[in-house]
């Protein structure tokens, strides 16, 4: 291969002989620029400067510096470490040739010079110098190019590991606060649970729930809101330990898990008991904020490992109860978990979802207690009763799921399923009525603080064609205490409807007079536990026969609830009550045995 570039080599031509320079450069001359040095430190001086030479043939025998000298200092210097250098030399003796080539040569070339050779052997080492030059060069850039991706794959590394480590943090921290969130405390609950096993230590873990925070929200704001959240968090950084983690769990909701070290579970009990308490006055200390100060109480359950829980999970779980429990209780207090919550709670939420079902698939039913004429016995109407079968024949207690379903807002559902099953039923017995028989139906006090609750009633039976004056709602005194006028005028529109209005259970709860003055009623209905006290107890006696008269000078019908017995039954007539409800007279029935009992 020939090298074919712009550039002319440059060859530097060594030798102490004139004859013999003139002949290699009159042999590469048209080829190459040729120089010459007639000694050794003349060609040091030219392989060192500016216009390096592309190869260097050079004389072995000179006088001063030999050949080999020259060698071994072009080899040793950087700046011409790299130039070929092919021997010349008239003599071929092994010895010098393997000195040579020690010292770094690339070929020889014998003396006398024949010039194909020396063309020849120029010409592949000019050409393997540049071709290994070029090579070198390549690798130099190629280097460089992978150094560039190199750093750009390394930078490409750091910042997607920057942004899985941020990925990492917001998926395990709780954005407002920055505390960890629920799965980080799962998380690092574990390795501490696993060492207090191995240690034989006991932990506790404290869970809290604001308790007004959502009010704070409604009437200040979220913002308020958020920054007490802030504060919150602030707060438990500040008062617990280094080795105790805390974590905020959604919303309102707080954790701290205590790794002090205790020996058993009483003492972490103890120990966990003051530590929870002295955080809850903490919290509990007010806020300054802007304009006024805000005070946040906090309901807080605690459960200790082992004892409630081997599992972060459970233990939080039980917690909650806990806390759940401490709520009902009034809230700003603190609950440690026993089991009885345990099955307390989820009983209740298979029940709650039970009654979501029964409503659904309509399995309650109702049965009539009827209402008599206390002279007579004559029934003039009936209470309707939801009742939910159990299953088994039997019916589960009214009085376990009807609280249920107001706390589950199931209530409105509930009642309005029974008013119009209760109409239904009218219509299908229409013929058979008395003229004056009256159904009495129960609405919860919650139908009262629901906005359409009541016109919903009217509307279903305007829409199922009954007649109005067939009904009766009975409500207690706890639908008008939370927003008086509003009931009052709710009342009015029902009994301007045609459906009469009996006060139930009264003589129990708030039995104020005022409201016996102020609301629309037709009857009022005196409370079985208080009529059953009659014969034994004189005041409740007296009681008994003040409301009486005071209902019939207001004009109000009288009904007694729970007569039991015949004396209760003529205590209460001789009063001046005309009607009553109880065991006595009938008890609840089912509507084919109502049937049968009508005249
Ligand atoms: P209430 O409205 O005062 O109904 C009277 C309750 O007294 C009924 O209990 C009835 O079975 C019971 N009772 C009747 N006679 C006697 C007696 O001589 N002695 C005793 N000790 N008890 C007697 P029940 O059916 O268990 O209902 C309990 C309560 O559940 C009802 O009290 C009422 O407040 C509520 N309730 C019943 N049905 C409904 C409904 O459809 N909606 C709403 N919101 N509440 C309902
Ligand atoms: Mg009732
Ligand atoms: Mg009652």
């Amino acid at each position: 291969m020939r090298v074919t570039t712009e550039r002319r080599f440059n060859i530097l031509v060594v030798d102490d002989t004139p004859e013999n320079v003139e002949l290699l450069d009159e042999i590469l001359r048209g080829n190459y620029r040729v120089r010459a040095a007639l000694n050794g430190p003349r060609a040091l001086e030219l392989a060192r400067g500016e216009d390096r030479p592309d190869l260097i043939l050079l004389d072995v025998m000179m006088p001063g510096m030999d050949g080999l000298e020259v060698c071994r200092q072009l080899k040793a210097d950087h700046r011409t470490r790299t130039i070929p250098v092919i021997f010349v030399t008239a003599r071929s003796e092994v010895e010098d040739e393997k000195i040579g080539f020690k010292l770094g040569a690339v070929d020889y070339i014998t003396k006398p010079i024949s010039p194909p050779i020396v063309e020849a052997r120029v010409q592949s080492h000019i050409t393997l110098a540049h071709s290994k030059r070029m090579l070198e060069r390549m690798v130099a850039v190629r280097t460089r190019e992978l150094a560039g991706a190199n750093k750009q794959l390394e930078q490409e590394m750091r910042s997607r590991a920057q942004a899985m480590s941020r990925a990492e943090f917001v998926s395990q921290h709780d954005a407002l606060t920055g505390l960890p969130n629920r799965r980080s405390l799962l998380e690092s609950i574990r390795p501490a649970l696993t060492r207090a096993k191995e240690q034989g230590h006991a932990l506790a873990l404290l869970h809290m729930n604001l308790d007004r925070l959502q009010s704070v929200n409604n009437s200040l704001g979220t913002s308020v809101g958020d920054e007490l959240l802030v504060r919150t968090a602030r707060r438990l950084l500040k008062d617990t330990q280094t080795n105790d983690l805390v974590a905020r769990d959604g919303g309102d909701n707080f954790v701290v898990v205590f790794d002090r070290g205790w020996q058993s579970a009483s003492d972490a009990q103890e120990a966990a008991d003051a530590a929870s308490l002295d955080i809850l006055d903490k919290l509990a200390a007010p806020h300054a904020m802007e304009d006024r100060t805000v005070r946040l109480g906090a309901s807080a359950g605690l459960t200790i490992f082992p004892r409630d829980g081997d599992e972060g999970a459970d233990l939080l779980t039980r917690a909650q109860i806990a806390t759940s429990v401490a709520k009902k209780l009034g809230g700003d207090r603190l609950e440690t978990y026993s089991p009885k919550m345990g099955t307390g709670s989820k009983a209740r939420y298979s029940m709650e979802a039970h009654l979501r079902d029964a409503l659904d698939t309509k399995q309650l039913d109702i049965h009539f207690q009827p209402q008599c004429e206390l002279a007579t016995r004559r029934i003039v109407g009936a209470e309707a009763l939801v009742r939910w079968p159990d299953g088994s024949g039997g019916f589960i207690s009214n009085a376990s799921f009807i609280p249920l379903a107001e706390e589950a807002g199931l209530i409105l559902t509930l009642d309005h399923y029974v008013l119009r099953m209760l109409c239904q039923y009218i219509l299908d017995w229409e013929d058979r009525l008395p003229r004056d028989f009256r159904f009495a139906f129960n609405f919860s006090p919650l139908c009262f603080q629901d906005a359409n609750s009541i016109q919903r009633a009217l509307d279903l039976v305007a829409e199922m064609g009954v007649d109005p004056t067939r009904l009766e709602l009975e409500v207690t005194e706890y639908a008008v205490i939370a927003d008086v006028s509003t009931a009052v005028e709710k009342l009015r529109q029902v009994r301007e409807f045609g459906i009469r209005v009996a006060l139930d259970d009264f003589g129990t709860g708030y039995s104020s007079l005022a409201y016996l003055k102020t609301l629309p009623l037709d009857k009022l209905k005196i409370d079985g536990a208080f009529v059953q006290d009659v014969e034994n107890d004189n005041r409740s006696a007296s009681i008994a026969r003040t409301i009486i008269v005071l209902a019939n000078t207001l004009r109000l019908d009288v009904v007694a609830e729970g007569i039991e017995n015949q004396a209760q039954l003529e205590f209460v007539r001789k009063c001046g009550c005309r009607h009553g409800q109880g065991f006595d007279l009938h008890g609840p029935l089912a509507a084919t045995d109502l049937l049968k009992l009508l005249p």
